[in-house]
Order: C-alpha cells, then structure tokens, then sequence
C-alpha cells in the first residue's frame, strides 16, 4: 500500500549513520543542496553519543555543531526523512520504529533493496518509482547508481541488450575506517613495514600498491555479492529484467570515486555520436572526453563533484551494436549521500 502521510514544506531530517563516511556526506550534501529542513539530528552509536559533528546548515537549520545522539527506536519521534547509512543490520533493526514514527527511510545499505515493496531509485532514472513506497525507499549500490545514469540516456536511443562492466572501486566504498587504512598502510608499506607486519583489516588482503578482485563475499556461482548487485539493481532500476548484466568488481587503493570500464551492446545501430549527443543531454552526465588534449574523467581529480563523468567513449566492434566508454563518479556523492538527498527532494510537496 503507498504512503498516505504528507511530506511537510520543512521536514524534520535525521541522518542515521552521522559520524561515517557516508553520514559525514549526507551533512555537506544537505548544506550544498539546502535542503529546506526545519531540524537535522546527527545520530550514531552509543560510542558516539555526546561527540559533535560540524554542520553548516540548511533550510531552517543555522549553522553550528550538531550533537550526536545515540540512534534508538525513540531517537526517531518527530521524524519526517530519515537518512540512513549506518549499515544493514542497523537499517534492519531500526526500519518498524522509522516507519513507525512516521518517516521515511531512505536506506543506503543492501538490506531492503531487492524487497518487492521497496523501490530503488535513482532520480535520473526512475524517478517516478518513488510514488509507490510504503515508508522505506533503497538507495542502490554506489557502482550501480553511476553506472545507470549513463546507461538511461543510451537505453533511450536503442534497448540495451548486455552489458559488461569492469569496477576500480575506492578504498572509501568500505567506510571511513577503510580510507584511514589505505593511508596508513600505504606510508608503512613506504617505511618498509615488513608485508606481515601491516594491519589489514578493512580488505581481504593489503590494499596499498595493490588491486583486489573481491568485494563482498562469494557466492556459489563464483561472483561476489557486489557483482550481482550491479546484475540485479540495474534491471529493477532501469524497469528490464532482460538487460544482461556480467560484472567484475575490483578494490583499487583510490581513496574516492570509482572508475568503471563499461561495454554496452543494443538491439539496434547507435553511433559513437548519437550516444555522445545523448549524454552530453543526459541529466547528472559530464562527458569529458577530448582524447588528444588528454582529457578524460579520472578518480584521482573528481573527489567532492556531483556528476557522472564519461569518458573514452568508442565503438566496440566486437559485437554488432557496440559502444565502449569509461566512466567516473564520487561514489560517497552521487553514489550515497547525494543520491539519497536527490530523492528526499522528490518527496518534498
Ligand atoms: P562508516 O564510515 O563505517 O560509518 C558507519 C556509520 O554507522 C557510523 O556513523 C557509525 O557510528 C554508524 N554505526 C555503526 N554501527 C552502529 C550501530 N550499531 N548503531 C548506530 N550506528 C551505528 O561506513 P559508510 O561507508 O559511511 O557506510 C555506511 C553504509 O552506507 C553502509 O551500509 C554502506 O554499505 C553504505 N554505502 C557506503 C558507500 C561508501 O562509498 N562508503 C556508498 C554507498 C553505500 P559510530 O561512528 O558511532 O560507530
């Protein structure tokens, strides 16, 4: 059943998960966009509870410190948008008390999104999907989100048929901790920490100088869970369960923005310059791509933008309607905390 309660002009925002990564974010991106909140409540565990988080305001929200609250069922009362990034399980155990109280939840982490009665949304994609929610709405996995926004505007000239996509996925996809470990690890590797004396803990092996082909764990089939989400998330977000999806996701010692080596096969002729055109129109889409001056996106320079950044763009002519390009985007931005608060706009009256 949809969601009857009408969002007000000024709704009271919580962002749940507030001392992360993506939390950190979700406070910038409210600020940048301003939001027009009458009240943001900065919540985290109880290891948190007292700290303060700074916040430069938005809507009816002055600048000022936030103090962090400890995130409990009751945390939520008098909540309108409820901004979560505190990981499934807490997405889990907190969505009846959000519900409950009358909010929406907004969700970062995988525990909803494949549910029958929550949407996925990306609002350059399908925006519209949000009319149907009752309470939680997912936000889709970071390589997704970036990866969709470029395929909707080529889906508009010819259905896709397959896609093959290769992820260079940041160190920052795995959290706030998994950044300061590329830093700290990489000047030890530097100071000559021998190899079993570095602490690796947020990747499955050492991630400075290093590649790392798993993300999430395995399934049976041999593909890790972050690649089947790239195969399922995108034919529910983009509305066709016959997109072929083959993905490999890799952990790159980037601290932010993934990179994605992306093939696309249609059912009909697109040329290079079509699919140029239509991206250069495409909402949330920069094409930077000028090959003999060097220009094309790169992770290493777009930290803290907004947009989905393409690259590289050629033919494939290894199938018989093919088109290649390379693909950058801030997956702490537009692949978290911008994307959420892109569809917190969507539910404003
Ligand atoms: P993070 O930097 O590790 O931050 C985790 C946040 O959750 C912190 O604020 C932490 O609070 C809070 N938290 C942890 N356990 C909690 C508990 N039991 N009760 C209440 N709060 C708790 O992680 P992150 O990268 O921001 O990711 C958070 C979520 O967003 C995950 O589901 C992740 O999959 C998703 N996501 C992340 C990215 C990304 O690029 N990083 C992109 C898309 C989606 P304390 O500081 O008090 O521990």
């Amino acid at each position: 059943m949809a969601w009857m309660k009408e969002m007000p002009a000024n709704p009271v925002v919580a962002v749940a998960g507030a001392t992360g990564a993506v939390g950190q974010e979700f406070l910038r991106v409210l600020h940048d966009v301003d939001f027009p909140a009458s009240e943001v409540r900065a919540l985290a565990s109880a290891r948190s509870a007292g700290k303060k988080v700074p916040f430069a305001g938005c809507g009816l929200v002055p600048a000022g410190d936030l103090v962090v609250q400890e995130m409990t069922p009751t945390a939520f009362e008098g909540v309108d948008i409820a901004l979560f990034s505190a990981g499934g399980s807490v997405s889990k155990e907190m969505r009846d008390a959000v519900v409950a109280a009358g909010a929406v939840m907004i969700d970062n982490s995988s525990a909803f999104r494949m549910d029958e009665d929550v949407p996925l949304v990306v609002p350059e994609v399908n925006p519209k999907d949000v009319a149907w929610h009752s309470g939680v709405i997912a936000n889709p996995n970071c390589s997704t989100i970036q990866m969709v926004v470029a395929l909707k505007p080529l889906y508009d000239l010819s259905p896709i048929k397959r896609v093959v996509v290769s992820t260079y996925q940041a160190a920052s996809g795995a959290g706030a901790p998994a950044m300061a470990e590329l830093y700290d690890q990489t000047r030890a590797f530097l100071d000559g920490t021998p190899e079993d004396e570095l602490v690796i803990d947020a990747f499955a092996h050492r991630i400075s100088f290093n590649c790392i082909p798993h993300i999430d764990v395995f399934l049976d089939d041999g593909s890790t869970k972050e690649e089947w989400k790239m195969v399922v998330e995108t034919k529910k977000i983009m509305g066709d369960e016959d997109i072929q999806v083959s993905a490999t996701c890799v952990r790159v010692p980037v601290l932010r923005c993934h990179g994605e080596a992306i093939n696309v096969e249609f059912a009909d002729e697109v040329t290079v310059d079509a699919a140029r055109t239509a991206l250069e129109a495409a909402p949330g889409v920069v094409v930077m791509d000028d090959t003999n001056n060097k220009v094309y996106p790169m992770p290493g320079l777009l930290a803290g933008t907004d947009g989905t950044f393409i690259g590289r763009l050629r033919q494939d002519p290894t199938v018989p309607h093919g088109i290649a390009f390379w693909n950058v985007a801030d997956q702490i931005r537009k692949g978290a905390a911008l994307n959420a608060v892109q569809i917190a706009q969507l539910l404003l009256p």
